[in-house]
């Protein structure tokens, strides 16, 4: 198909029948005087009372337990930049879908016109009454940062800054599955950063908590490697400067394990590649162009284990592994929190499933007969129906141990039955 039959396309997509994506359905009967005086007046009345008593109430009596604001400011959108909260809004409306359709979870999407660090804080906060978790989605850096802790600190809902967080995760997962192919330690791996934005420091933080070791972790931005010597260092950059003498990605990439790309397209050469160790892990995820071409790394190195950020090579990091899964196992024990404990065991469970056999079903989708564990086959396929039965459960189950949960599951296996229907 041609690129402009293409571009047709998403936009008659968008546009034929209702505009958008998602419309918003009753879940009650309808159908008689009764049930539109059950629905409103006065029958309302009596949920009203009950809620105004014990405030609790409010999850058993509306919406609010499945209910999750996707909220941006439109300063980050994709990889198209600060395009505003009106055109930010059609990935918004996407991202309801993708809950609704992977999680059953539902959403409202929200575009805030504001790049006020306080007024947008001041906004989402006020939100809490409405929602059981925010997923806050495509704001710039350095302000995400900021706005995510804020509201994190003083809202007891789920918040989760997808961009920072999902990337971190299913790179992760990836990471751990990469590592264990190559033979290699995640504690010993000389890892390069090549970016030092939203997606790049909350990576390189989950890597660490994960048992990377930050003296083996460079990063780079524009101006370079990023030094403990630089001048004008921002607060967030400096939390990864390195003191060893290294300037370049040339440098840099001498003898290192693993690649990380999350800056832009092109940037890694075939050369450097050359020069990375034995078995090294090469995961380029600019968008929609990588680091370096999956076809140009797996030709420089016949040893490479390569993921992108694209659908049509193996190992795609997609966030749609993680989020929609990740909010249903917050949701269903009421979290206060998406915590790093929950963080961690969404890594767990997404590493460990790509080594399960995989269904039928998924062989059929992807036009393969065997999909296995291995280098080309790292981190689950984004429609594995498993997903939803190994992450939300294992993200619920943390949420308890680590006490954010305000609601216990005691039936795990009814539970995870219920999650399959
Ligand atoms: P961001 O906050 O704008 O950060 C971009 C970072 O890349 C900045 O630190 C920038 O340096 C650096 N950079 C840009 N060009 C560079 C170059 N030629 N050499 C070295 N560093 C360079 O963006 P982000 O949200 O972190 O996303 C970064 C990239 O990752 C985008 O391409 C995005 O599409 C991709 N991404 C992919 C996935 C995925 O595959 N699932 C998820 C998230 C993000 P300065 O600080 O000097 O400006
Ligand atoms: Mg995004």
């Amino acid at each position: 198909m041609s690129k402009t039959n293409k571009k047709q396309d998403a936009l008659d997509y968008h546009s034929n029948g209702r505009p958008g994506k998602i419309q918003v359905l009753p879940t009650k009967p309808t159908n008689t005087q009764r049930d539109l005086s059950l629905a409103y007046s006065p029958g309302v009345a009596e949920p009203c009372l009950r809620i105004a008593e014990r405030k609790e109430d409010v999850y058993k009596y509306t919406a609010k337990g499945n209910l999750v604001a996707v909220i941006s400011n439109g300063t980050a959108v994709l990889g198209l930049g600060d395009i505003g909260p009106e055109a930010g809004k059609p990935v918004m409306e996407g991202k309801g879908l993708l809950f609704k359709i992977f999680a059953d979870i539902d959403v409202f999407d929200l575009e805030l016109d504001t790049k006020n660090v306080d007024e947008f804080v001041a906004i989402v906060k006020a939100l809490q009454p409405t929602f059981g978790g925010v997923n806050l989605e495509d704001i710039k850096a350095p302000e995400c940062f900021e706005i995510e802790r804020r509201l994190k600190e003083e809202m007891n809902i789920p918040v989760m800054h997808d961009d920072q967080h999902g990337t971190a995760i299913i790179s992760a997962a990836a990471l751990i599955n990469a590592c264990e192919l190559q033979k290699k330690k995640l504690d010993k791996v000389k890892i390069v950063v090549n970016g030092a934005g939203a997606a790049a420091i909350s990576c390189s933080r989950l890597y660490e908590s994960l048992g990377a070791r930050k003296e083996n972790i460079v990063m780079l931005d524009r101006s370079g490697v990023i030094r403990a010597d630089r001048l004008n260092l921002d607060r967030l950059k400096s939390e990864f400067a390195t003191t060893r003498n290294l300037h370049t990605l040339e440098e840099a990439m001498k003898d290192a394990d693993v690649f990380i790309g999350l800056s832009s397209a092109n940037t890694l050469s075939a050369e450097a590649l050359d020069t990375m160790a034995k078995n090294p892990i090469v995961f380029a995820m600019a968008n929609p162009d990588p680091e370096i071409s999956y076809e140009l790394a797996t030709k420089t190195r016949k040893d490479v284990i390569m993921a992108t950020g694209r659908s049509d090579y193996p190992n795609q990091v997609n966030n749609v592994l993680g989020f929609p899964y990740i909010f249903r196992g917050a949701l269903d024990v009421r979290a206060t929190a998406i915590n790093e404990e929950m963080k961690r065991a969404a890594v767990i469970a997404i590493a460990e499933l790509a080594k399960k056999p995989v269904p039928e079903a998924v062989n059929m989708a992807y036009n393969t007969k065997n999909l296995k564990f291995g280098k080309d086959y790292i981190i689950p396929k984004p429609n594995d129906p498993r997903l939803i039965t190994a992450v939300s459960p294992a993200v619920a189950r943390a949420a308890i141990e680590s006490g954010v949960a305000g609601k216990a599951i005691t039936d795990w296996d009814a539970y995870s039955e219920e999650l399959r229907r």
